[in-house]
């Protein structure tokens, strides 16, 4: 403090580097990178290994500096316009500091603000010329990397992973808060996307193709920390906290664009996710866009496969009125085992040696065939449970008879089960259902809604600077 009682500006200032400055330091870091690269040669205890870590230091703070320069520099030549409206700004005053965390450490520039008259808000036009606009404090690249990370693991094991590239040291309340915000930001973009694939594909005039799009529906429990700490008050009201909720996860892929790998391992080249937990509407109208993204306005037909879950089927009613529907074939077959358990008990060879001919009579006959055999088995049983696990399979068999023919299905080349949105669900499950995690809607369904824009392939769309794409790399 000096002894007017001003605070110093001078030293709050941050000091840009100019194009000079950041010569001699390209400079400088070029020489300690060739001070490293004669330590490796001498030191008969190194590996390249050791040049690959220790020479990021000697270019980050370069990267840093042309960095700062590169974003002041950019600042100062923003038109002084309001970045949502397009209207010129009043009120202008210069020299806001504002800090933010780069992947090579942190910056601070000057941003002039202004305020605009139609939106009646302050604005600092750089922000969104820098692309800092939705996020509090972090780079693209800071953002991109937290977004991806988080969604992909615990955010205290990206924060760990992170630390071991070079240059990126982000606490973890830094990944976390910008993973969350670009999830929210994933959130507020995928209903305007969805609807603009549903007009786009309804207004094409497409030649229908003889092709089959497969569309594969499930769901899963998550742990949520609803009514957290009132847990006790709620029971003792008669009120138990609800712990569980349904994700709803669905895939869609065309027939054709299954394949197999040179190794002979089954993949399926293209398909569509969704994985939400908004509910089943909020569930069956994006992968209805999904579907329609991937073909299904011109698929000559449509084929839903899920398990035996009624509500399911009823959705899928509703939202593809015309398409086949087909039971998954491992889960009728767990159903045959059900009704055999309440046969022979605990038995497990008498149990194998029952199952076995019936579960291939499934798969290569139409599952009507064997209706009658499971029929014949239930006539004669005395009045018990043996009786009621039969006959409760037989009605569940009955149910779904019109989605049982896994014979026509193979015939046709189509699948008989739902395992490609079966792994969707297991990978899911590997981030969001670990031991001890908890979830709040607004925390999962961010990430949730990270996870579905990469594996869409739209990464790109939430962050253009990054050029990845899992479907291409
Ligand atoms: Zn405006």
């Amino acid at each position: 403090m000096k002894a007017n009682g001003l605070e110093p500006v001078a030293s709050s200032r941050p000091s840009v580097p100019s194009t000079e400055a950041l010569a001699v330091r390209a400079a400088c870091a070029a020489s300690a990178l060739e001070r490293s690269i004669q330590r490796l040669l001498r030191a008969r205890d190194q590996t390249l290994g050791q040049l690959e870590v220790q020479a990021a230091p000697d270019v980050q703070e370069l990267l840093r500096q042309a960095l700062q320069r590169a974003a002041q520099a950019k600042a100062d030549a923003t038109p002084p316009t309001c970045p949502v409206c397009g209207q010129p700004l009043s009120r202008l005053s210069c020299g806001h500091a504002r800090s933010f965390q780069s992947r090579y450490g942190d910056i601070t520039i000057l941003r002039t603000r202004g305020y605009c008259k139609r939106c009646r808000q302050w604005r600092p036009p750089a922000a969104a010329a820098l692309g800092l606009e939705e996020s509090a404090g972090d780079s693209p690249a800071v953002q991109d990397l937290a977004a991806l990370r988080v969604s992909k693991m615990p955010v205290e094991d990206a924060r760990a992973v992170l630390q071991h590239l070079p240059g990126v040291e982000l606490p973890r309340a830094t990944l976390d808060r910008a993973a969350k915000r670009q999830g929210q930001r994933a959130q507020r973009w995928r209903a305007p996307l969805d609807r603009q694939a549903v007009r786009t594909q309804t207004q094409l005039e497409l030649p229908l193709e003889p092709d089959q799009m497969i569309i594969q529906l499930d769901a899963w429990n998550i742990r949520a920390r609803d009514a957290w700490g009132q847990g006790a008050a709620g029971r003792r009201r008669g009120l138990p906290p609800e712990r569980w909720h349904w994700v709803y996860p669905g895939t869609c892929f065309r027939l054709d664009h299954r394949g197999h790998t040179n190794g002979g391992r089954p993949v399926i080249t293209q398909r569509g996710f969704v994985l939400t937990r908004q509910g089943l509407d909020g569930w069956r109208e994006p992968l209805h866009a999904e579907a329609l993204r991937r073909g299904l306005g011109q698929a000559a037909g449509a084929l839903v496969i899920a398990d035996g879950a009624v509500w399911l089927w009823r959705r899928a009613d509703d939202r593809w009125p015309h398409a086949r529907q087909r039971l998954d074939f491992y889960h009728a077959g767990q159903h045959l085992a059900a009704g055999g358990r309440g046969l022979f008990g605990e038995d497990a060879d008498q149990l194998k040696r029952w199952l076995k001919p019936l579960v291939q009579q499934l798969k290569n006959q139409s599952a009507v065939k064997g209706i009658p055999k499971l029929e014949a088995l239930l006539a004669p049983l005395p009045e018990g449970s043996a009786a009621t696990a039969v006959s409760r399979e037989v009605a569940y068999l009955r149910e779904h008879r019109e989605r049982l023919d896994d014979r026509a299905a193979q015939r046709a080349g189509e699948p008989i089960g739902s395992g490609p949105v079966e792994a969707t669900c297991r990978q899911a499950q590997c981030r969001f259902k670990r031991p001890g995690q908890f979830w709040s809607r607004a925390g999962d369904e961010a990430r949730l809604g990270l996870e579905t824009f990469w594996r869409n392939e739209r990464w790109h769309l939430l962050f253009p600077h990054s050029s990845f794409n899992p479907a291409r790399n």
